[in-house]
């Protein structure tokens, strides 16, 4: 805290980590005498620019982004963009430094980072939105590389905003390379990117109901967020039997008893992307569905919960009435999204917890597919990639499992993707030597 003060987010991000590796380390010389778990909470870089950008009206409007090259230890950095009037480097130093362990998770060559700018795509026009990914990337450009750092979308970037994006470096650089992922089929982009973090995390639910002997048939399920993350985890609940009951956005949540059939979540996923409509409108479209304004979900009973819409939006309390109501897993599809007191709260009901560093590692997984293909100048089948994120998310549930048993029948999800993740990082910063 001394040494990062204003920067609540990250903090709590070390903290959480910290905690379990404090544990693991303890009789572990070597990391104490690298120094391993400080170097590992200090980005390599930060770094921070100003973004310039003219609105429709001609007004000159000045923003600061960064990017967070937070450590290369396994491979070059990687983490997504975003855009959003909340971020600020608290936040994308949290992002970077549990990206870090998510990518080394997947088992995928991927070191740790994350950027955006304090942008909000709100209310702008498409040229707006453009002009602003050009100026961003007038400065990002110089910083990143499909060997040195590989960005990705995140909160308010979308294939939209990659394509712009990528196509202001490659107008600088004179370079077609993947230094982006989540691109466009038809300029290097990977089939599943989209589907790949909420299907992702429904996948590593899955695996959490299978150690019990259960399944998702005919289990209710409880989504917050409304975005990529959110709608496609909702299309695989629905895919494997479950009854989606809630999605919601900045606004509040709407709660739909009979269901979010698909043709229902595809409404969702036209209105938030292509109209850029509100949740809230869900209700005009389909009767006997109630929206709740400015509430978050966690109140309606269920028997999972998949929190997808941002950090620390479930907290204590929320988890406290989730387990009274009777719910089994949980699933966080977004980064964060419990509070330290909501982790304590699941880890002391022993319920089926997966920390977003494990369950929403589906969607780096697919971007790190996305480099391969780019680097070998082809494309994979949809099925072969079907195929390979299952195994990757069955791979992590395994890491999960291998750190995190805790005898009687109970894994602690948490511990074991911090120890897991943590483990090959450290490793490799060890055998770079001590500097
Ligand atoms: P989107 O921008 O597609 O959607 C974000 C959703 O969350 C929207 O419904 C948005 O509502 C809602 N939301 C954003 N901020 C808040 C807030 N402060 N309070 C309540 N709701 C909010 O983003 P994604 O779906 O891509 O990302 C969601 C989460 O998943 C993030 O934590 C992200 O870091 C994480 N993630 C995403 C990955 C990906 O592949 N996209 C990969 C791994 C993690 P509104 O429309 O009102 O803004």
């Amino acid at each position: 805290k001394r040494r990062n003060p204003h920067q609540p987010e990250f903090v709590q991000a070390v903290q959480e980590v910290a905690e379990d590796i404090f544990d693991f380390i303890q009789d572990k010389e070597a990391y104490h005498e690298a120094q391993i778990l400080r170097r590992i909470a200090e980005p390599d870089r930060v770094i921070s620019f100003r973004v310039c950008w003219e609105d429709d009206n001609g007004n000159v409007r000045v923003q600061r982004g960064w990017r967070v090259q937070n450590n290369n230890a396994i491979g070059p950095y990687k983490g997504g963009i975003r855009f959003h009037p909340s971020v600020t480097e608290s936040v994308l130093k949290f992002l970077a430094f549990e990206q870090t362990f998510k990518n080394a998770l997947t088992g995928l060559p991927m070191g740790g980072g994350k950027g955006g700018a304090n942008f909000n795509p709100k209310g702008k026009s498409t040229r707006e939105i453009m002009r602003f990914c050009q100026s961003f990337m007038t400065e990002l450009y110089r910083h990143i590389g499909a060997d040195t750092d590989v960005p990705a979308g995140d909160i308010g970037v979308g294939g939209r905003e990659i394509g712009y994006m990528f196509g202001q470096y490659k107008r600088i650089t004179n370079r077609f390379e993947g230094v982006l992922t989540g691109k466009g089929l038809e300029w290097g982009g990977s089939l599943i990117r989209t589907e790949a973090t909420g299907y992702g995390a429904v996948y590593f639910l899955a695996e959490m109901l299978a150690t019990k002997g259960d399944d998702l048939v005919g289990k209710t399920a409880v989504i917050s967020g409304s975005g990529n993350v959110a709608t496609h985890a909702a299309e695989k609940i629905v895919q494997l039997g479950g009854k989606v009951l809630t999605l919601s956005d900045s606004g509040g949540f709407v709660h739909d008893p009979d269901g979010f059939t698909q043709d229902k979540i595809d409404w969702v996923k036209a209105h938030k992307t292509h109209r850029r409509g509100r949740i809230s409108e869900y209700c005009d479209a389909f009767k006997g569905a109630t929206f709740h304004e400015g509430k978050t979900p966690w109140g309606v009973a269920c028997d999972v919960a998949l929190p997808c819409a941002t950090q620390n939006e479930l907290l204590g309390e929320d988890a406290k009435t989730l387990v009274a109501n009777g719910c089994k897993a949980v699933s966080e599809g977004a980064n964060m999204p419990t509070d330290l007191a909501g982790v304590h709260v699941f880890k002391n009901a022993k319920i089926l917890f997966a920390p977003g560093k494990a369950s929403n590692a589906g969607g780096v997984a697919v971007s790190g597919l996305e480099m391969s293909q780019n680097s070998e100048r082809r494309a994979w089948k949809e099925d072969e990639l079907q195929q390979m994120l299952k195994d990757i998310m069955s791979g992590i549930h395994d890491t999960c499992r291998q750190y995190g048993d805790q005898g009687g029948g109970y894994i602690d999800y948490v511990k074991g993707a911090n120890i897991g993740g943590f483990k090959k990082v450290a490793d490799a910063m060890l055998a770079f030597g001590v500097v």
